[in-house]
């Protein structure tokens, strides 16, 4: 059996689409699933929409994601895009000769043609098929050109095209991985242009040639391809080339069933990675846009992924990109995540907050006061922004909140004030060496049970003071991460507005 390769292909087009991430994913994951190994190529021949940083973001963003790269463009330490494999370059207006050695194949064989037909006659013919209802495509105009005419077109200068010579008739078959046996009329396929006036190779001949070229095997890509797939099977049955695997992804839908597309929100991983999604949550919930176990497991990390993966199990109807199963995702890893990690994680959203400068966190003791912040909300926010949201008030200097907050229900203004200055002085009694979770709240709960506060008396106008907020982490926890002089600072000013 060949060595097996997939590969995977973008176009450097702007931020990393979520949809590309699960297409990296499952290509990386057939790789490591048969022993083989994974290519990254940059498909840049559209230079309109080539966009500046697209390469090193694609690069990032596998990085960050843990989807390790055979064989492609990678940064190196100074941050240049550099390339690794045996079959480079890995970057397609490198590759430019090499097209045009193989179009020159086609031309001698009949199997493509120069098409010299201009903007206006092309534009003027899609607007009759429109008219008549006619499927819209190219007619074959220039096909069988004769050899006189040919070189006195060639010869004057006129731009060309080259097109392909898709057969008039039969049919072109393949069978799908996950789709199953797909055949296509050749009487539908069009004559696509293969290289263009200005030399660039069109996708559908640089893709054929690279995967042949990088001996890749298996091809997983979305099903908004499969009507190029037949286009590219006719061309390895032309250069006599070996087909590879196919599997195309089902379509990815947002909840109206639309498909997904930049215009519905963000959609790149990158904003994603900017409101604060861990990258765990995201392979996951990505993974199961397509694929499933086969049973009720639904936590995978990466590495069980590449376990567990095989595309047999691929689905084959739309996967529908639901928000609110990625928020749970997310949730979850953040609950899961070891403490250390979800805080360094944090760190760049809470400078980014303005609540934490980058020279306090470089600390080990600003770390370790962090840490418990982050512990404080960590297993009610959905994502890293959220958390940091949450906990923003332990930062604040003064809290702005309305003083009636701080009564409990049924209690009174005078009660409620009454206990805080009976909290202030018995807090003011426990040592700093003292201030540890367990003994605060043994401290407080016998000073309400000896006076006879009443829990709820006690602790809401408590809790309130510390917090400033309705919902917040319990009193306890507040009063152990603020420390004491800003728990005794922030009594003494819900006093003073009773
Ligand atoms: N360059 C194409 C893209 O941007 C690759 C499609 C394929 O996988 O063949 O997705
Ligand atoms: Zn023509």
């Amino acid at each position: 059996m060949p060595h097996i390769k997939t590969r995977f292909p973008p176009s450097p087009t702007g931020f990393l689409h979520i949809g590309s991430l699960r297409t990296a994913l499952f290509n990386y994951l057939i790789a490591k699933k048969l022993d083989g190994s994974f290519v990254l190529r940059i498909e840049d021949t559209d230079r309109e929409r080539f966009v500046e940083g697209g390469v090193e973001n694609i690069i990032q963003t596998l990085d960050w994601a843990g989807i390790q790269v055979d064989e492609g463009p990678y940064l190196d330490e100074g941050k240049n895009i550099a390339q690794k494999g045996e079959s480079g370059p890995y970057v397609q207006s490198q590759r430019l000769d090499i097209y045009k050695k193989h179009v020159q194949k086609l031309l001698e064989k009949g199997d493509a043609y120069y098409c010299f037909c201009s903007k206006e006659r092309l534009s003027e013919l899609r607007k009759k098929q429109e008219e008549t209802k006619q499927p819209t495509g190219y007619d074959g105009h220039c096909r069988g050109m004769n050899k006189k005419d040919l070189e006195e077109k060639l010869n004057s200068g006129i731009p060309f095209v080259i097109r392909l010579a898709v057969p008039k008739e039969g049919k072109t078959t393949f069978t799908d991985a996950i789709l199953g046996d797909i055949s296509f009329d050749n009487s539908i396929i069009d004559d696509q242009v293969l290289m263009k006036a200005d030399g660039f190779p069109t996708y559908h001949l640089a893709v054929v040639v690279d995967d042949h070229l990088m001996g890749i095997t298996h091809i997983s890509r979305g099903s908004e391809w499969l009507p190029s797939t037949p286009k590219h099977i006719l061309l390895y049955i032309m250069f006599g080339w070996e087909i590879p695997v196919y599997a195309h992804q089902p379509l990815l839908v947002n909840e109206k069933k639309q498909k997904l597309s930049k215009r519905h929100g963000d959609v790149s991983v990158k904003d994603f990675k900017e409101k604060g999604y861990l990258i765990e949550a995201l392979i996951n919930f990505v993974a199961f846009l397509g694929w499933n176990p086969g049973d009720e497991r639904e936590i995978f990390s990466l590495k069980e992924l590449e376990n567990v993966f095989s595309l047999e199990k691929m689905a084959k109807s739309p996967a529908v990109f639901n928000r609110e199963k990625l928020e749970w995702y997310n949730k979850q890893y953040m609950m899961q995540i070891d403490l250390d990690e979800v805080t360094k994680r944090a760190i760049p959203f809470f400078i980014n907050a303005g609540v934490v400068d980058k020279t306090q966190v470089d600390g080990l003791e600003e770390f370790e006061y962090l840490k418990k912040v982050v512990d404080l909300e960590r297993t009610r926010a959905n994502t890293l922004v959220e958390l940091v949201d949450s906990v923003g008030f332990i930062f604040a200097k003064d809290l702005v909140y309305d003083a009636s907050l701080l009564v409990w229900k049924k209690s009174t203004k005078e009660d409620a004030k009454e206990k805080l200055i009976g909290l202030k002085v018995l807090l003011g009694s426990i040592s700093e060496s003292g201030w540890e979770l367990a003994s605060i709240e043994q401290v407080v709960k016998e000073w309400i049970t000896k006076n006879e506060c009443g829990v709820g008396n006690t602790l809401w106008p408590l809790r309130v003071a510390l917090s400033g907020q309705k919902n917040s982490p319990g009193p306890f926890d507040l009063v152990y991460v603020l420390g004491k002089e800003k728990v005794l600072k922030r009594i003494s000013a819900a006093i003073d507005m009773m």
